[in-house]
């Protein structure tokens, strides 16, 4: 395994202290079928249940239940296979910067490694979050927003290996499983849709990079917030809104992989849509009302939905909604 850059194929070891090209490109992973993520830590990740139910107007849906994942999100999936890695190759010193659920997963999995970790956070987060990254033993430095959490951690990244879940392909290889886990649940069948919260697009790349191993793709819709939309702008060639919306896991004002995102939108016959705080909230309660407690961000799924499927929905399609994160810490 190593990592290349998607503009000039340069390979770069997967311990190099960069994290990206000379030339600015961005790193992929080149791993062939005889290379596995080594399995040395666990903190009890699971396969989540996909659990089947109805809203009145689209009819029957699938749960991707991922806020049930250790550290309450999907990102325990990236920061497994990223951490794993790195365990194994003797690095035991790395930084991290995120908005929370990423540097709750990671901060958590390098505790079990024993790898020292650093991460740097903007003032935003939640203080649940907070208290929550802290008991991992992690070191904590607290930014006024998200770029200057990001300048912070470039310059600590110089010398300590930056455990990044945007820079860091090592982080997509380990969401793919949610896409073999789809496909296994479904009774080896691609689904027709996944609606998906995007910011960062970590979960559409993860799931963008599975399904197509598997061999075929469901329609991606990526599910914006009205109030910060850069995917949805690029997408429909509209005015960009940077503003703060409640679903503060997709906030991403320039996301840094966004021409990728765009191509695994585009390649899957997907589509990009907003919804609004409204919206979210609505779908946060309709799933509440269900027993399940989610994040805003993660009711971006159905509320994206709600609005695809405004005229009704084929009942033959399975339909996946993935619950990113859980309420408890937001
Ligand atoms: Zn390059």
């Amino acid at each position: 395994m190593h990592f290349y850059c998607e503009k000039c194929k340069k390979e770069y070891p997967l311990n190099a202290l960069q994290y990206e090209c000379d030339c600015g490109g961005l790193f992929r992973l080149y791993k062939d079928s005889s290379n596995e993520i080594p399995h040395l830590v666990s903190i009890g990740e699971i396969e989540t249940p996909m659990l089947e139910t109805s809203f009145e107007s689209i009819g029957r849906v699938f749960l991707k239940m991922e806020h049930m994942q250790p550290t309450g999100s999907f990102k325990a999936r990236g920061a497994y296979a990223l951490i794993n890695q790195l365990k194994y190759m003797g690095i035991d010193k790395i930084v991290e910067d995120s908005s929370g659920n990423a540097a709750t997963a990671i901060a958590a999995y390098a505790a079990a490694a024993g790898i020292d970790c650093d991460v740097y956070i903007p003032e935003e987060i939640s203080s649940n979050k907070l208290h929550y990254i802290k008991s991992f033993g992690a070191h904590i430095h607290v930014k006024k927003d998200r770029t200057a959490a990001g300048r912070a951690v470039r310059e600590a990244a110089k010398n300590t290996y930056y455990a990044s879940h945007i820079y860091n392909p090592l982080f997509f290889e380990g969401i793919k499983s949610l896409a073999y886990e789809i496909y296994k649940q479904l009774g080896n069948k691609i689904p027709e849709y996944i609606f998906v919260p995007a910011g960062n697009g970590t979960m559409l790349l993860g799931l963008y990079y599975g399904f197509e191993e598997i061999g075929a793709l469901p329609a991606f819709i990526a599910v914006q917030s009205e109030k910060c939309n850069p995917i949805y702008a690029a997408f429909k060639r509209k005015k960009v809104i940077q503003e703060a919306s409640i679903a503060t896991a997709i906030n991403i004002a320039e996301p840094r992989r966004l021409k990728e995102i765009l191509m695994c939108i585009k390649r899957s016959f997907g589509n990009v849509l907003t919804v609004s705080d409204a919206e979210i909230y609505e779908a946060q309660m309709a799933i509440g009302k269900k027993g399940i407690y989610v994040e805003p961000t993660a009711a971006c799924s159905l509320a994206g939905a709600l609005k695809f499927f405004k005229k009704g929905k084929p009942d033959n399609y399975n339909v996946i909604l993935p619950l990113t994160g859980t309420g408890m810490l937001s």
